[in-house]
């Protein structure tokens, strides 16, 4: 399959769910994750209209957004963050998915206000709790959202979580409800400065079940570019 056939179809699935949760299309973005694929194979994604991508490294991130300077791209930085990389942030990025610290959530806040400007954020929540995974635990994730509302220069925006690797999409659905459920709760503890509604889950595997969920933004990658190829 080509990738304008593989995105028809990851739209039409996005639409189904959309249907059967009665919600509407455009409350869900389709982030196409891009991180090991070359600018060719990135220009045939926007030539199907797509263009929010994201990757997983800054440096990748900072190479891809200068070859595409030209178009007009949203890029989202979905990785574990490194806190000498943070620096390049600003200018790049229009949302970073991945917060699971109060240091590295300074550190935006550092540079943030050296470049004059306020960044989004959602925090990464290790929903299943995966010891290979990054992200803050359920009972954690209050304490964070607290420490982190402090910062001027930081907003948060909302939750992000990779679900656990499965071949059945189902036994993630209670994931994505429990990050549903810790984004309400938190939104009724009426926390200063803190107003959530971006939930940042579903991938290739588990996409539709996290659009049932309530996912707000789904990251898919070797859905719409094919399997990834590393070198
Ligand atoms: C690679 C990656 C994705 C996309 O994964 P696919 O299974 O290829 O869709 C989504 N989110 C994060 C954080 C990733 O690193």
């Amino acid at each position: 399959m080509q990738i304008k056939e593989r995105l028809d179809e990851i739209e039409a699935r996005i639409q189904a769910a959309c249907d059967r949760a009665g919600r509407k299309r455009a409350e869900v973005t389709l982030i196409a994750v891009s991180k090991t694929q070359d600018t060719e194979q990135i220009l045939k994604v926007i030539d199907c209209g797509i263009s929010s991508f994201g990757e997983n490294k800054v440096q990748e991130l900072r190479e891809k957004h200068e070859k595409l300077k030209e178009q007009s791209l949203e890029w989202h930085m979905i990785g574990h963050l490194q806190g000498n990389k943070v620096k390049y942030l600003p200018n790049l990025v229009c949302l970073i998915h991945s917060v699971d610290r109060l240091k590295i959530a300074q550190e935006i806040e550092r540079v943030a206000t050296k470049h004059n400007k306020v960044l989004d954020i959602l925090i990464e929540v290790n929903v299943a709790k995966e010891d290979t995974k990054g992200g803050v635990f359920p009972e954690e994730v209050e304490s964070l959202v607290r420490e982190i509302s402090k910062l001027p220069h930081v907003n948060i925006r909302g939750l992000m979580t990779v679900a656990p690797f499965t071949e059945e999409p189902e036994e993630n659905r209670k994931y994505f409800r429990a990050l549903h459920k810790i984004m309400v709760d938190l939104n009724e503890k009426n926390i200063d400065n803190v107003t959530m509604n971006v939930l940042s889950m579903g991938m290739t595997g588990d996409y539709e079940v996290a659009v049932e969920e309530g996912a707000t933004h789904v990251r898919i990658g070797t859905g719409i570019f094919g399997e990834r190829i590393y070198d």
